[in-house]
């Protein structure tokens, strides 16, 4: 089949194929002698022209680089935009977002925010005059009472850690667009694969390629897509001013985690609530929040605004300080003790003194970032493995007080 027959045929296809045949739609590989059917991996920096002053498809590799463009045409077409760019880092991703900013503009994010995108907003990008109000995302007359004339750009996540609260994303797009202001979403926890913020109104989705992308704990990565051309050529603009673009290797190793992206986030997913529900019987855990439970505040706006699962991340609280908190941490076999989420392997964490310590102690408190919480980032194993992993360590720790 000829390549435009190919690409007129992926237009209908669903999401696990186009996320895998949409990267070879490329001539890169599809025009090559050698018949591959994985996409080559571009070390070049640079490219040859065919004269001086004109230009080909490809000059520097910070420009444009044929391995990054794979997964960035992909990526644009997974999340329903006009194309994406890959950074070195999911914050790298979210400063160029912030770079669109001037002196005196102003922020209204999400009150339980990714730590990181925290201390850029707080720390770095006050630097420059711009301030920030975090708000409860999950309540639109906090967002609007929260937008002022100088307000630019509001920003929420999918799903918010580690309180996981999920924001309706088409009414916080309406308070954005009628205040005459962007609207950025950060889909890490979301994923194209459950759900896709462009098609709720956002203007910019965001995401850690580090983590489901990626999914395998092995690439720092992160990504950005644009629902209108005007506002994709400005953040490729800053981008390519600013340098932080994702390496040939890596985008090749991300766009290959991309190609199973549908089934390990189901699968995730599914492993997840199961825990979740697990989790909910015990009487040593106070409270469980997972969007795919019914006790879940936001449960019946998730099932409405995910499709196919709720994520594989949950967090609980333990009736416990921080040390017994700490120590129930340390004690799983599978779940690894670790902060970041998405790949194949479980991981464990403490949000008051892992992810979440880069919030003032003010904060943590406000936002109900308690000592007894704890974070599970669910991988690839069994249910049953992990629900012994977890019985084991939580049993253990009570009976030593
Ligand atoms: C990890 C993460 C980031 C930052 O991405 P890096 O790749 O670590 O720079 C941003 N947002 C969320 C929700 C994340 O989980």
């Amino acid at each position: 089949m000829n390549d435009e027959k190919r690409d007129e045929f992926l237009v209908g296809a669903e999401f696990c194929t186009r996320a895998i045949h949409s990267q070879m739609d490329s001539h890169v590989a599809s025009n090559s002698s050698t018949g591959a059917v994985v996409q080559p991996i571009h070390m070049a920096t640079t490219f040859r022209q065919p004269g001086a002053g004109e230009w080909g498809e490809f000059d520097y590799s910070r420009s444009g680089n044929p391995t990054r463009n794979v997964l960035e045409k992909t990526l644009a077409n997974l999340e329903g935009g006009v194309g994406a760019l890959a950074f070195s880092s999911g914050m790298a991703a979210i400063h160029c977002v912030t770079m669109l900013l001037r002196n005196g503009d102003h922020v209204v994010a999400g009150c339980d925010l990714y730590g990181g995108a925290y201390r850029l907003l707080h720390k770095i990008c006050d630097r420059s005059g711009i301030t920030v109000t975090l708000v409860d995302m999950t309540d639109p007359a906090a967002v609007e009472a929260a937008m002022t004339a100088n307000t630019k750009l509001v920003w929420a996540e999918t799903i918010g850690n580690p309180r996981l609260s999920v924001p309706d994303l088409k009414c916080l797009s309406e308070i954005a667009h009628t205040h005459h202001c962007r609207f950025g979403v950060d889909n890490t926890f979301g994923t194209p694969a459950l759900l896709r913020p462009l098609d709720y109104g956002a203007d910019i989705v965001m995401h850690s390629a580090t983590k489901y992308l990626g999914g395998h704990s092995d690439c720092l990565g992160g990504t950005l897509a644009a629902k209108e051309e005007s506002l994709f050529e400005e953040l490729y603009y800053i981008q390519n001013a600013t340098g932080a673009v994702l390496d040939p290797m890596t985008s090749f190793l991300t766009a290959r985690g991309v190609k199973t992206l549908d089934l390990r986030v189901r699968r995730q997913s599914a492993t997840t609530l199961q825990l979740a529900k697990w989790l909910e019987t015990r009487s040593d855990v106070r409270r469980v929040l997972y969007p795919g439970l019914e006790s879940h505040p936001q449960y019946e706006l998730a099932a409405r605004q995910f499709d196919g699962g709720f994520g594989g991340v949950l967090t609980f609280e333990l009736d416990a300080g921080l040390a017994r908190t700490a120590h129930v941490c340390e004690s799983t076999r599978l779940f690894q003790l670790a902060v970041s989420l998405g790949a194949v392997e479980s991981l464990i964490e403490q949000p008051a003194t892992m992810s979440h310590a880069s919030y003032d102690a003010v904060d943590r408190e406000r936002f109900g970032i308690t000592d007894g919480l704890i974070r599970l980032a669910v991988g690839l194993e069994s249910f049953e493995d992990l629900r012994n992993d977890l019985d084991a360590a939580m049993c253990q720790n009570s009976l030593s007080g």
